[in-house]
């Protein structure tokens, strides 16, 4: 198998080990060895193996620096040792998780449109035409060849194109990203999403490592190989294609959705896949107007915050020499202050990238290529908004998170000059409630502008990156001091909207063959889980066959 441990079988059995330590400069054949050892079995007997996780212990400032892994074996069954016994008790071996296939028995030649090609509807897609359906892939933006131009052309100052930005076009929001593969969800197609990436070209280790991380130059040699093997299994793409509205009949279990219309006509169909996103807003409206149920859902804003990327690795690893074999280090912190805070999508040796989908709006995130090779370390520091709290703030409704993203973005891009220069301030001026002076040095291209980010911020977010500043200083030395430097805003963390459907059969509320999914429904947060919940709506959609319905047409 090319990931996946082979599973129990007759006389097999397929046992996870955890908590193996592995010593930073030790071979992992010494590791296999140890975890066939805990199961009491000959390393002769073991039929296959594999490391299913790999991370770093960085406890006490790095002053045990060590792995720590699970190893997936599969060995002859039989009856149980107490020693075995004794281990599974303690939770230190487990049966290892059966992968599943992304194929499903679905109805042959069912017309399935998919809308949207970042990583929920590349899966979607993928599903679909494994399990037998006729698939059509529908992306507003263009292929990756063609996309980068565009953004490129924003960053030389054009007005950000609304199809084909960080956002948008072909491999979705993550495709200019750290590529971090840590949003795992332990779900049994795991397994397959992995392999499907692997075969695209992503490094074998992001089947273990629990840092596991693409990269933005990694992930653009992946897309085309990834399309190629979709087109391969009959994958019609439709790139420059925007979905603006759908054709629908009543039947008898909902409404049902007849075809795409789309700025290149309609498209019939039997289902209809939407993975449009956590920036959609247009698709959003139109979504609402067609009648498709949808609810505010909590939501991240709060800053970036860039360091050297020095300062956090010795903050992390200390002055272990053997720390260069881990490279630059990373963190993920969470502050339990009154209004809690946490850091999210941190990218070592990367750079704060404009995350802007519209004009004259503003917002922040980070990307990094594979090696990890900038002198600079961000990550945002956000907090959760739940729907009162944005009431509060004067937005109402299922689109009200849109709604005070928008007056976020625009209160920042007109503070940071009106030209994509984002508003930042040292840490420790922030905390002192005065603006910066003296040169802002930010890997962000577009620069940065001295600003009171902490008036900025509605009171609530102030107040949770306020307290998170004191405790993560006290992890990282350094962190919220002179060269920390905060960096507004960040508003697309994660989606403001729910897309409510049935928790079995994936059907959006209402509706007999629209199954929403992905970020953009509010199912998913990150390239694997976005991954994974595509395929699983496709794999729904192609289960049932929805070409019976009739009834008049709206
Ligand atoms: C800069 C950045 C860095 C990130 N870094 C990471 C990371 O390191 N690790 C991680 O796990 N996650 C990361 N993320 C988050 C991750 O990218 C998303 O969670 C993931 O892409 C969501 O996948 P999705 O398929 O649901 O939606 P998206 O990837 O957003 O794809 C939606 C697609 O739908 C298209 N679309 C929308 N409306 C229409 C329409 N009407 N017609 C046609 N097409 C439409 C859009 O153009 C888009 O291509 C990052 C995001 C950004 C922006």
């Amino acid at each position: 198998m090319a990931n996946g441990v082979e599973q129990q079988g007759r006389g097999w059995a397929a046992w996870r080990i955890s908590g193996l330590r592995q010593e930073l400069d030790e071979g992992d054949g010494d590791v296999l060895l140890r975890a066939a050892r805990a199961l009491g079995v000959e390393p002769g007997a073991v039929r296959s193996q594999r490391f299913a996780r790999r991370s770093i212990d960085a406890r006490g400032r790095g002053r045990d620096l060590h792995f720590v892994c699970q190893v997936d074996l599969v060995v002859p069954d039989g009856p149980r040792a107490p020693r075995l016994r004794r281990l599974i008790r303690s939770g230190k071996v487990s049966p290892a998780p059966a992968p599943e296939q992304l194929a499903v028995e679905g109805t042959p030649g069912a017309r399935l449109v998919v809308v949207g090609a970042g990583p929920g509807g590349l899966f979607a897609a993928l599903a679909g035409a494994l399990s037998g359906a006729d698939v059509t892939l529908v992306e507003r933006g263009e292929a990756i060849e063609r996309r980068g131009g565009k953004v490129v052309a924003f960053h030389r100052g054009a007005d950000p194109d609304p199809d084909n930005n960080l956002l948008f076009g072909d491999g979705g929001a993550g495709t200019y990203s750290d590529g971090k593969l840590y949003t795992r969800v332990s779900d049994s197609l795991e397994t397959a999403v992995i392999d499907e990436l692997v075969r695209a070209g992503a490094p074998a280790d992001i089947a273990f490592d629990a840092r596991a991380h693409i990269g933005t130059d990694v992930l653009h040699r992946m897309l085309p190989r990834l399309r190629g093997r979709l087109e391969e299994l009959g994958v019609r793409f439709s790139y420059g294609v925007r979905a603006t509205g759908v054709a629908t009949v009543d039947g008898a279990d909902g409404r049902t959705v007849r075809a795409l219309l789309t700025t290149a006509g309609a498209i019939e169909l039997d289902a209809l896949v939407l993975c449009i996103g956590h920036s959609a807003r247009d698709t959003w409206d139109w979504l609402a107007e067609a009648g498709v149920a949808m609810e505010a859902k909590p939501f991240q804003v709060g800053v970036r915050i860039e360091h050297p990327q020095e300062l956090i690795t010795r903050g992390r690893y200390g002055a272990d020499p053997r720390r260069d074999v881990l490279g630059p280090a990373s963190y993920n912190l969470q502050s339990r202050a009154d209004v809690p805070a946490h850091s999210f999508c941190m990218c070592p040796g990367g750079r704060i990238v404009a995350s802007v989908s519209e004009s004259g709006g503003l917002c922040t995130n980070g990307m990094s290529n594979s090696r990890h090779s900038s002198r600079w370390a961000n990550a945002a520091l956000v907090t959760t908004l739940d729907p009162a709290a944005v009431e509060a703030l004067g937005h109402r409704g299922p689109l009200a998170g849109v709604g005070l993203q928008r007056e976020l973005e625009r209160r920042f891009f007109d503070a940071g000059g009106g030209t994509y220069a984002a508003p930042a301030q040292r840490a420790s001026d922030f905390l002192q409630g005065r603006r910066s002076t003296g040169e802002l040095r930010t890997s962000y291209g577009f620069g940065a502008t001295a600003a009171r980010v902490d008036s900025l911020l509605p009171e609530r977010v102030r107040e949770a990156i306020f307290g998170a500043l004191g405790r993560f200083e006290r992890a990282i030395p350094g962190f919220a001091g002179e060269e920390g430097l905060l960096v507004g805003i960040e508003t697309r963390s994660s989606g403001p909207v729910r897309l409510p459907r049935d928790r079995g059969s994936f059907r959006a509320e209402g509706f007999s063959n629209l199954f929403p999914a992905g970020e953009g429904a509010g199912y998913a947060g990150g390239i694997m889980s976005a991954a994974i919940d595509g395929a699983r709506a496709a794999r729904a959609a192609v289960a049932s066959d929805h070409r019976s319905e009739t009834g008049p047409a709206r």
